[in-house]
């Protein structure tokens, strides 16, 4: 059922065309179907709907080959917080470009690669040294390589429904079964087929937002464990907050038990402040995972973390390459990304919080106009989507998985769609400061119509 709820279902060679579809569009469907299993990633495919085809974009909205305009509220899967079109943001990523485009990651460097990570190093409370990378995904497998290196030990700790990019190590597994000695994750029934077959025998997985669960596990197994690696905020499912204190209460275990702690910043970095969420909450872990919003929509990773730790990539102890580690391109869309964000005292997050508040309450005066029982919640700069009733916040997936109205949102996230209304996977919203009044009117306008559908098809 969550499967299904989170449109992880239905296949793309085989769907059919509803109506409505220009030609070009058809065509490139055919074409693509011919020689392609699907859309470029499909761990999440959000709402199934016609194919789309986008052949521009300008400010907050796509164009497909008819001219007809989509409201994002994607960014590019995150990265893309100044919209489309910034004209400061692209002039950067141009003259980078007739400067020097390319450089061999093992042999040089660039000045713009040490003014980005002295300024990682100045807005991240945890960074003093900084390594880069592309994706968040293998950015991923860089920490848990550096965690494992400098502690010589085995198990990564990690969180059910915590997602950290799709390779084999951290994707899916279920939270085990009882009160597990070893909580090593049983395999769940939406993971992928293909994972190597023991990949999580060096993971164990426990409930978040569950201190005594950490405890329980830290006090029997500390000594195995090399870190314990979680999104400070689960954008990646129903944006569940930290319970109060519990980031805090994180810290102090690994501190009393000896164990290091990895933020997966991947989605919060830049996002919900210069400092991520580590800055937000006031808490410091050893090692972050930065992507998506830390180059404004180029591709860009990294990890930073103490010092004594970076130390077993300075002494060669832990190997880690990468073609595309200090990509020129994206390196200078990250410096001029910072500069941006650093602008004016900030005021792209004001702008955001303004945004933000605009947004959540209109759909809320829409869930009161037709009776749905909408549940938004998220830090500063992404809020999710669900029908939940009788709360206002939910801390844990599992208490979302049993709460929330699934098959409701997936036909919702469906009737978004042909409003051409973009949303990520689950209905979550990422606000971009290309968002005008005008588009947020605009996009309320078109969610109301959805609602009013929903509330017409779902009595
Ligand atoms: N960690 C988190 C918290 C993420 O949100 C994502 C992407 N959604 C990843 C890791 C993987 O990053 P990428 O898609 O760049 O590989």
């Amino acid at each position: 059922m969550a499967a299904q709820a989170l449109g992880v279902t239905g296949t793309w060679g085989e769907g059919e065309v509803t109506s409505g579809v220009d030609n070009m569009t058809n065509s490139l469907w055919e074409r693509a179907r011919a020689v392609m299993p699907g859309k470029q990633s499909n761990v999440r495919r959000g709402a199934q709907g016609n194919p789309l085809f986008f052949t521009a974009s300008q400010g907050a909205r796509y164009f497909d080959f008819a001219g007809q305009d989509y409201i994002d509220f994607v960014g590019g899967m995150g990265p893309a917080i100044w919209g489309h079109s910034k004209e400061e943001y692209l002039e950067a990523i141009k003259s980078q470009l007739e400067t020097l485009f390319s450089i061999p990651s093992t042999i040089a460097q660039t000045e713009a690669e040490v003014l980005l990570a002295e300024k990682i190093v100045e807005h991240v409370p945890c960074a003093e040294w900084v390594r880069f990378a592309i994706s968040g995904s293998e950015a991923v497998q860089l920490a848990m390589r550096i965690a494992r290196g400098y502690s010589g030990r085995r198990y990564v700790l990690r969180f059910h429904k915590h997602y950290h990019g799709w390779i084999d190590g951290v994707s899916g597994g279920d939270l085990p079964v009882g009160a597990s000695d070893l909580p090593v994750p049983v395999p769940s029934a939406t993971d992928s087929s293909g994972i190597a077959k023991h990949a999580h025998a060096d993971s164990l997985m426990v409930q978040w937002n569950d201190l005594r669960a950490l405890e329980d596990t830290l006090k029997k197994h500390s000594a195995e464990i090399a870190v314990v690696l979680m999104e400070p905020v689960m954008l990646n499912f129903g944006c569940c907050p930290p319970r109060e204190g519990y980031l805090t209460a994180v810290r102090q275990l690994c501190d009393q038990y000896g164990v290091l702690l990895c933020f997966d910043e991947v989605f919060t970095g830049f996002r919900m402040s210069l400092g991520g969420a580590q800055e937000a909450f006031g808490v410091t872990p050893d090692l972050v995972v930065l992507a998506k919003a830390i180059a404004g929509g180029m591709p860009l990773a990294a990890v930073a973390g103490r010092r004594e730790i970076m130390q077993v990539l300075r002494d060669d102890s832990v190997l880690v390459g990468g073609t595309f580690n200090s990509f020129p391109l994206s390196i200078a869309a990250a410096l001029k990304n910072i500069e941006l964000l650093e602008r004016d005292n900030g005021a792209f997050y004001r702008r955001i919080d303004a945004i933000q508040e605009k947004l959540v309450q209109g759909i809320y005066d829409i869930g009161r106009e037709f009776g749905q029982s909408f549940l938004l919640q998220g830090p500063r700069g992404v809020v999710h989507l669900n029908f939940v009733s009788g709360t206002d916040v939910v801390y844990a997936p599992n208490e979302l998985l049993e709460k929330a109205n699934w098959e409701r949102l997936a036909k919702f996230n469906e009737l978004l769609l042909s409003e051409r209304v973009l949303v990520g996977g689950g209905s979550r919203f990422v606000l971009t400061d290309a968002l005008s009044d005008d588009d947020i009117v605009d996009a309320l306008n078109r969610i109301r119509s959805a609602t009013l559908r929903l509330s017409e098809a779902v009595k």
